[in-house]
């Protein structure tokens, strides 16, 4: 299980642990705004519920640059599975410009593929073998980032995501 981390601004943050959030709370960074009611832990001379949502005490400032390492999973997450070139489920992916030809290990040149595409394709270029792409892939950003990163999305974030969203 994990927890939802607010800015001191109210803005959905990150998707941690529970025991970094607890470790948070026991530091005095953070309050804890939702918890587990079925769940308790026990520091020295405090109980607490384990928080499914904190605040942090102090406001942290995001750059909107911060750049998310590219990874396989982290590709086929931002594709949905969807092949780039049939839109079959796909659990590989390919180089756009393939890297026998120079092509990078960057959001930009990666997209999903299924194995179908990704061996037909193999180290043609898209002018090549006369595919074209649909989008043109970038690096993910924003909160929905944040938040589908976690396994799963516990149901009390909900009401926290809602507030960010309408601000
Ligand atoms: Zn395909």
């Amino acid at each position: 299980m994990h927890t939802l981390v607010l800015n001191a601004g109210y803005e959905p943050l990150a998707v941690v642990s529970f025991k970094r959030a607890l470790m948070l709370v026991l530091n005095n960074k953070a309050t804890i705004l939702a918890g587990s009611a079925d769940l308790t832990v026990h520091s020295a001379n405090r109980e607490f519920e384990l928080p499914t949502v904190i605040l942090l005490a102090r406001y942290v400032r995001v750059s909107n640059s911060r750049a998310i390492p590219v990874s396989r999973r982290g590709v086929l997450r931002r594709d949905g599975h969807n092949c780039a070139y049939c839109g079959r489920y796909a659990n590989t992916i390919d180089h756009v410009q393939p890297k026998s030809r120079g092509g990078r290990d960057s959001w930009e040149n990666l997209v999903a593929a299924c194995l179908k595409c990704n061996n037909k394709k193999g180290d043609k270029t898209l002018a090549e073998i006369g595919w074209s792409l649909s989008f043109s892939p970038k690096m993910p950003t924003g909160l929905s980032w944040v938040v589908r990163g976690a396994e799963k999305v516990d149901p009390v974030w909900s009401n926290y995501l809602a507030l960010a969203n309408a601000a």
